[in-house]
């Protein structure tokens, strides 16, 4: 009977802990009584005795077994975070380009085989770093359309890689967030919670909207935000914009370990993003000419390589020098010049269309490439061209033989020249600039 009552302690105690073991040492020791008639305190001490100790050993066994839950869910959050790194990393290494880039971080922070946050947008500091300008977002805007993609994704087995790599991009393409985003224009010296963030140079993680910040108001109005994360992109001191994270559609709240997996990718994507700009600089100081602005004679050289041997498709090319350049840089000096220089340049890139190309290619002399372009509309081109320069107020022009600053075109086409190549037909449109410098100046003269 006594080990009858001394299981049935144990198993009280395993069952209903602290409550279940002094009830079950009670109604023991009743038992006892009621067998005996006689009130044993021995016999309590003993039950009393054998409840508290199953109590601590049920107990510590408990301990033991949340400590290790929690170390398994640390170490299986750990492995995924690796994971993410490890496919970011890669995808990040692979490329130059600047959206590819921020879609690959995008996807990272978004997708549920990544760091799963519903939604998630960046901004970057402008060229001349007075404002942060929407760039991408990857997320819905209502609640209703974060579940319809969840369970398009989910139906489509997508994979992280596969994200990134855009499989979904064709629908996932959060239109209606990359509107709203693309629109924001954020000046960096009022201060506002961005600023706060990219000051500080750490996370900022905002759980009520202070409505004295009118930006954060504004942007917790227009994407329906309640608690966010601003995490400031800084590489090597240089402030390179934000990422911005939040969960408006499970209304998840984010935790310290949350901020924690996304501040390393920031900091992986601010390093990377700088290197797109720097080597976009770099690429531009190689091919641009850096007084105008335009592609340089060594681009021109390039882009006539690629179409060596036969044109593809009909080419026509526009060659066109300043009339009497040396006498007005004689009159106003080689400052005004070269300003004269900028100022037409200007007027090339608005008299011409997007798929021509325009080149410096010498001191005063500019080449015009107009691809899949025949002769009857290069010299349309180039009238206008022409007669846009001779309407421009170009500075102390009023002191030029003719009254105004003017040039002289010459054209040339492959459609007409046959079997060319790119590089001759360059010698014959300075052919026909010549002719028109020849008879008169001021003018378009096709070969
Ligand atoms: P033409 O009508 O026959 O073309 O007469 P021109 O005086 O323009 O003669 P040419 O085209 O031979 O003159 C080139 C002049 O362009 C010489 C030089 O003073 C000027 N020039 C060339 N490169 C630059 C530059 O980068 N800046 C400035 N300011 N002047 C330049
Ligand atoms: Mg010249
Ligand atoms: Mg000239």
């Amino acid at each position: 009977m006594n080990w009858m009552l001394l299981i049935f302690i144990g198993m009280s105690v395993i069952c209903f802990h602290a409550y279940g073991g002094i009830a079950s040492v009670l109604i023991s020791w009743c038992i006892v009584f009621a067998q005996t008639g006689e009130s044993n305190v021995f016999v309590l001490c003993i039950y009393s005795l054998v409840a508290a100790g199953v109590y601590v050993l049920t107990e510590y066994i408990r301990n033991v077994k949340i400590e290790s839950d929690d170390w398994l869910s640390k170490l299986s959050l750990n492995s995924k975070q690796l994971n993410v790194f490890k496919e970011v990393s890669f995808s990040i290494q692979q490329t130059l380009n600047l959206q590819k880039l921020l879609h690959t971080i995008l996807t990272s922070v978004t997708a549920g085989h990544g760091l799963g946050f519903n939604r998630a947008m960046i901004l970057l500091v402008d060229e001349d770093g007075t404002k942060l300008k929407g760039i991408m977002g990857t997320g819905p805007m209502t609640v209703t359309e974060g579940y319809a993609v969840w369970d398009r994704i989910t139906k489509s087995k997508y994979k992280l890689l596969d994200l990134i790599e855009g499989k979904e991009t064709e629908k996932s393409v959060d239109l209606l967030l990359n509107e709203q985003v693309k629109g924001l224009e954020i000046p960096l010296d009022e201060p506002n919670f961005l600023y706060q963030a990219l000051e500080s140079g750490e996370p900022l993680h905002i759980t009520r909207i202070d409505e004295s910040d009118n930006t954060l108001w504004l942007f917790a109005h227009q994407f329906n935000m309640s608690e966010l994360v601003v995490f400031p992109l800084i590489s090597q001191g240089m402030k390179v914009g934000v990422l911005i994270i939040d969960n408006p559609v499970n209304k998840k709240p984010i935790t310290p370990s949350d901020v924690d997996s996304v501040t390393h990718l920031a900091n992986q994507a601010s390093i990377a993003i700088q290197h797109i700009h720097l080597y976009g600089k770099i690429e531009d100081l190689a091919i641009k000419d850096g007084l105008t602005g335009l592609f340089n004679q060594r681009s021109l050289q390039t882009y006539l390589e690629q179409h060596l041997g036969e044109p593809q498709g009909t080419l026509s090319i526009i060659l066109l020098d300043i009339d009497h350049f040396k006498h007005f840089n004689d009159t106003n000096g080689h400052l005004l010049g070269n300003q004269v220089l900028i100022q037409l340049a200007d007027v090339i890139r608005n008299s011409i269309m997007e798929d021509h190309v325009a080149f410096r290619f010498g001191g005063e002399e500019f080449v015009i490439l107009l691809p899949h372009t025949n002769k009857e509309i290069a010299c349309f081109v180039a009238e206008r061209i022409r007669s846009n320069v001779e309407n421009a107020p170009f500075p102390c022009r009023e002191g030029q033989p003719s009254g105004r600053l003017t040039i002289s075109l010459g054209v040339a086409s492959s459609e007409e020249l046959g079997a060319l190549t790119s590089l001759e037909l360059v010698d014959v449109a300075d052919q026909a600039m010549y002719k028109a410098k020849k008879t008169g100046r001021n003018k378009v003269v096709s070969s």
